[in-house]
């Protein structure tokens, strides 16, 4: 019985699976790894929102597409992270160009209050939205805020709540989001709880909460994240940081910039750390 001849396999069906393989992988490797990083969209965002405000971008090597990072130690850096064991440098920074919302039916702020101009355009979005929605006007409680003007309010709230207390509800001067023009205080005084925590529980808190990272902010001090940043609940503090930023964040599930950077908790200060280490 005559053997069956054996099938000649075509050259593409030899060469095909790992000539495709590598072609994907190498693919999927620029996709994670270059291409689609969620970090190069943030270093180009934050190229964007320099350059609207007349700001010179920092040259960028191939060290800031690896680390990233780099772009949040600067304090006139629109992710700059700042906490208590991250102070501002120099640590009496004041933002090179701030700019007054102006106040409108969405948005109060009769205060006169100050934002960079990137965090005020947003807010001024964000203010439009709520309104159209049915939240009412929105108010600007606080704003930019001095290093000066940030002492005071510290030694004040050591006054009133004693040290210990001050420490959880206010930053010490350098260390303050306020000082860098990107973090808001707002509340909706038709709606109560202005700068309570109960704002969290009112309708505009709720849609503040829900959709403040369509506009680039986040809810900077989230319930149960004081062991990371150091402050109790504060559903009223917004923090600027782009909408690229901001939509990551949210689509993660993530809580605090802390946990986003993979950066140490800062529920102390460092010389609250050393004191404790004395006994
Ligand atoms: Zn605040």
């Amino acid at each position: 019985m005559p053997k069956s001849t054996p099938r000649k396999r075509s050259p593409l069906f030899i060469f095909g699976p790992p000539v495709l393989l590598s072609i994907l992988g190498f693919g999927l490797l620029i996709q994670s790894g270059i291409l689609a990083s969620p970090k190069l969209e943030m270093i180009n965002e934050q190229n964007r929102i320099s350059a609207a405000q007349g700001l010179v971008p920092p040259t960028l090597g191939l060290t800031d597409y690896i680390y990233p990072r780099l772009t949040i130690e600067s304090a006139n850096q629109p992710l700059v992270v700042v906490n208590k064991q991250r102070a501002l440098d120099p640590i009496d920074f004041a933002p090179s160009s701030l700019v007054v919302m102006p106040s409108s039916k969405s948005l109060d702020n009769s205060r006169e209050l100050v934002l960079a101009s990137s965090a005020a355009n947003a807010l001024v979005l964000m203010a439009e939205q709520m309104h159209a929605e049915g939240y009412g006007q929105l108010f600007v409680n606080s704003a930019y805020r001095t290093y000066d003007y940030q002492v005071e309010l510290f030694e004040s709230k050591t006054r009133q709540y004693g040290l210990a207390g001050a420490l959880v509800r206010s930053a010490k001067a350098g260390h303050s989001e306020h000082q860098t023009g990107l973090a808001v205080d707002v509340s909706v005084p038709a709606q109560g709880c202005a700068i309570m925590t109960c704002f969290g529980e009112t309708a505009a808190g709720k849609w503040v909460a829900s959709n403040s990272w369509q506009f680039g902010f986040i809810v900077r001090y989230e319930e149960e994240t004081t062991a990371i940043t150091g402050y109790s609940y504060e559903p009223w503090h917004l923090r600027f940081v782009g909408e690229a930023l901001a939509a990551e964040y949210s689509e993660n599930g993530i809580h605090t910039l802390e946990e986003f950077w993979s950066l140490p908790a800062a529920e102390f200060y460092p010389e609250e750390d050393a004191e404790s280490k004395v006994d």
